[in-house]
């Protein structure tokens, strides 16, 4: 098997709610597997390369608007590496960058990467709690998560949504929509860390980005957490 190359984009800006959880996650379960990888953290300023797996997470306006500007001088990149079908995972304010971009409260609309059709502005209301989502893309079918956000997104053509909201908000909490799936994209507005609570959500993000089915690790602990959250509002 190949060495998995992942990056993590602009950890010092958008790591909010432990959102570094989600790249914990994935080379741990790599490593449990004997997978080699390597993992390159990305800062501003610094040059992207070709990666298998992208992470970028979230965080308030102030640190969304750096690294919404750092996004542009690379955003024809990222795009050719979506449509070579590398693997992306954002949450809530990186996800939001991921779209066309994210108006907030004040000041102006920060431009983001089109990687999803999709576009996000700043609601009245904080949407804060646990999210149940029912999804298509692993089984059992669930996603659990904690929203923190205020930005309301909407999808827009071969832009699909990571799942049906069961509990919580998700993108704007009237379509019962939550997070995006374009290629390999995926977008969520789940803090929590998402991937830890959803191990095969996780194992599904591998093995898109190795091409080959990996082999099952027991997840007793990952699945007790996880199902301790179905359903939970608050
Ligand atoms: N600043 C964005 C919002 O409030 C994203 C917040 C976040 O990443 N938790 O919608």
């Amino acid at each position: 098997m190949k060495i998995l190359k992942i990056a993590h984009l602009y950890p010092k800006l958008l790591n909010i709610y432990g959102d570094g959880g989600n790249i914990l996650t994935l080379i741990r379960r790599c490593e449990w597997r004997g997978i080699s990888y390597i993992l390159d953290e990305i800062n501003v300023g610094d040059k992207i390369g070709e990666h298998d797996i992208y992470f970028i997470g979230g965080g308030q306006d102030t640190q969304q608007i750096e690294v919404a500007y750092e996004l542009q001088k690379h955003k024809d990149f990222l795009r050719q590496e979506r449509d070579r079908m590398s693997v992306f995972l954002g949450i809530c304010g990186g996800y939001q960058l991921m779209g066309h971009y994210y108006k907030p409260h004040e000041g102006d609309k920060l431009p983001g990467i089109s990687l999803l059709d999709a576009y996000t502005v700043a609601g009245n209301n904080r949407f804060i709690g646990n999210v149940t989502v029912k999804t298509k893309f692993v089984t059992p079918e669930t996603l659990v998560g904690f929203e923190n956000h205020s930005g309301l997104t909407y999808l827009q053509g071969e832009t699909v949504p990571l799942g049906e909201v069961i509990t919580g908000n998700g993108n704007n909490g009237k379509d019962k929509t939550e997070g995006a799936r374009y290629k390999n994209v995926f977008g969520t507005y789940m803090h929590g860390s998402f991937l830890p609570k959803n191990p095969r959500f996780a194992d599904y993000l591998l093995e898109l980005a190795t091409g080959e089915k990996l082999s099952k690790l027991d997840d007793l602990i990952e699945d007790t957490a996880h199902n301790a959250l179905i359903n939970k509002s608050y």
